[in-house]
């Protein structure tokens, strides 16, 4: 069995194929999305999801989330006495959302799809690679995430003929993908998008206002009172969603503890604040748009449906932006935060043969160029920086391609082929993806030549060629060496690093889950409203503490609903206590 999974900036989930169609993993807490949220309580018990997303708001220091963003780079984070790469971290999510899957289906899991951004470069496919190994994974296909998605929509739909654009924005990430359906095949036409780009963005801007309002700055505050920021987001992203349907909401103000002071320190934020804080990260959607659609050679009216996928596409101003560029309303007919695992389960059943997607073909691109550096002679002046395009993007994968260089000066033994992404015409505005030489080039006059091949696989890994055309001399190059992906070795020692970790059974997870929101929601509570709260919880203890089962999962179910109550609920008597 192959299963699905959607590797989220914000939230994370598991799918497979079912009689019937992509079918959602539940986790141990039996919901669908598991938080990309890690953290190790001071028992150094490691936790993963919804009870890392709850610590966190207390324990800032003791968790961490986003690490996507900082996939493929060397950033390590700390996290109580010990560090992390983003790919360990990210390997803590699969491996959570692994032990989900065998849960389930009762029987040990190896492998999976695994989607990214469409815009992830080289390195970062590298790493999400190696975070699945590091997990326990043979990763079979690397996939981007709008095309999952477009996979998705392609099996619900069923076949008819037509352009989709694909509008991806999740927690931190932004893609755009322009799609043709023909005859049950999907083909990606051009993919577009920003590495930098999500609802978290959205959440800081509102956060950094209203530290703006107090004299702070965000990033100050997040050196001096990291607790304060991590409550005043949390309080935010709340302010966010709701903005999303109504005029105007209170964001309650942590003191620099980061605890809620009697007196409820409140500050209004209405839709047009949202609007004209957010308005210039909003901007930032058009220019994707516009070169998707460019390179698709298609003009707006030739889109038939828009489809939104990840969660920050509930936001209104979203809704309201794409409408204005398209004059068309936007879709979202499967839940936006699960379409991505639907599709890679819809691939990875493509892998598997299974009769249900017997027809179904997929096709992709290459997202940006890809290239090298060369000298040009400009004037009788040799000038270096140049980027030589070799497979231009969203030139549909896998592909080939080989152009030739040569040698600029007599008996020159060696050349240094440097490799670079992006779509400048000079290398220093690129992205250097990585380096490697050509030597043992014969002696002889300049202009001898060399072929440099670029092969881009299905998912999205560059190989690269050089043959030096007089000798045949072959020097083939995986990009590597600025990758910085692990080695076999340190992905040994990651998974060494990892087992050393105290995991928690499974089948306490859900009541770690439950402890850890009470917590967060007790210290929320100003203190004449504790009383119920914390006799709920000692009793949980209690039970727990007798490890008598019947009476753990019903003070757990109450301690639930309790906390939904006071987190939603409108009309309850506790809700009295809730400032919204
Ligand atoms: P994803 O990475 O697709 O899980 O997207 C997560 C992002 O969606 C986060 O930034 C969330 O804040 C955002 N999000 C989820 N639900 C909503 C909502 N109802 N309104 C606004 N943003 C949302």
């Amino acid at each position: 069995m192959i299963i699905g999974i959607d590797l989220g900036t914000t939230n994370s989930a598991a799918a497979y194929m079912g009689q019937d169609g992509p079918k959602l993993i539940p986790n141990a807490v039996g919901e669908f999305l598991t938080p990309s949220v890690v953290g190790i309580d001071t028992t150094g018990k490691l936790l993963v999801g919804r009870a890392a997303r709850d610590y966190q708001v207390l324990e800032p220091t003791r968790c961490t989330s986003l690490f996507k963003r900082y996939m493929g780079m060397e950033k390590l984070t700390r996290i109580g006495s010990q560090t992390f790469s983003p790919e360990q971290l990210s390997s803590m999510v699969l491996t959570s959302l692994k032990h989900d899957a065998e849960a389930f289906f009762g029987t040990k899991i190896h492998e999976a799809v695994i989607t990214v951004p469409a815009y992830f470069n080289d390195n970062q496919r590298k790493a999400t690679i190696a975070a699945g190994q590091i997990a326990g994974f043979d990763v079979k296909r690397i996939l981007n995430e709008p095309t999952s998605a477009a996979l998705a929509y392609g099996m619900h739909d069923g076949r008819g003929d037509r352009v989709l654009m694909i509008f991806d924005l999740g927690g931190g990430t932004f893609d755009v993908s322009i799609v043709e359906v023909f005859d049950g095949a999907l083909e990606v036409k051009a993919s577009s998008g920003e590495c930098f780009l999500g609802g978290e963005d959205f959440t800081t801007c509102i956060a950094s206002n209203l530290l703006k309002q107090k004299s702070m700055s965000i990033e100050q505050a997040e050196l001096k009172h990291p607790r304060m920021v991590s409550r005043l987001m949390q309080q935010c992203e709340l302010a966010k969603r709701k903005l999303s349907q109504e005029f105007q909401v209170a964001v309650r103000m942590p003191n620099i503890e980061g605890d809620f002071d009697e007196g409820n320190d409140s500050i209004a934020v209405t839709v047009d604040d949202f609007d004209a804080w957010t308005d210039r990260i909003l901007q930032r959607i058009d220019s994707p748009i516009r070169r998707a659609l460019g390179d698709a050679r298609l003009t707006r009216d030739d889109i038939d449906q828009i489809l939104l996928v990840g969660g920050a596409t509930r936001m209104r101003a979203v809704v309201d932006r794409i409408q204005k560029i398209f004059a068309k309303k936007p879709q979202s007919h499967l839940n936006p935060d699960e379409v991505v695992a639907l599709g890679a389960a819809v691939q990875a059943s493509l892998f598997s043969g299974d009769a249900i997607v017997n027809d179904l073909v997929v096709t992709d691109v290459c997202p940006f160029t890809l290239g090298i550096s060369i000298n040009k002679t400009i004037g009788d002046q040799p000038m270096s920086g140049y980027f030589m395009p070799i497979i231009n993007r969203n030139t549909t994968i896998p592909v080939s391609r080989v152009d030739r260089v040569s040698t600029m000066r007599p008996n020159q033994r060696a050349i240094e082929i440097q490799v670079y992404q992006g779509e400048s015409r000079m290398v220093k505005d690129n992205l250097q993806i990585g380096r490697f030489e050509v030597t043992d080039i014969p002696l002889g006059p300049a202009g001898q030549e060399i072929d440099i091949r670029f092969t881009y696989d299905l998912n999205g890994i560059l190989e690269i060629e050089a043959t030096i055309v007089t000798t045949g001399k072959k020097v083939s190059h995986v990009i590597t060496q600025y990758s910085k992906s692990l080695s076999p070795a340190q992905i040994r020692s990651a998974i060494t690093q990892m087992q050393s970790l105290k995991i928690h059974p499974r089948d306490e997870a859900a009541n770690d889950a439950v402890m850890k929101r009470a917590e967060r929601l007790f210290k929320e509570l100003p203190p004449h409203a504790r009383n119920q709260l914390g006799q709920l919880i000692e009793g949980f203890e209690g039970a727990m503490e007798l490890q008598e089962k019947h009476a753990i999962a019903e003070f757990r179910e109450l301690l639930d609903r309790t906390l939904d109550i006071l987190e939603n609920d409108g009309d309850s008597e506790i809700d009295s206590y809730n400032p919204w």
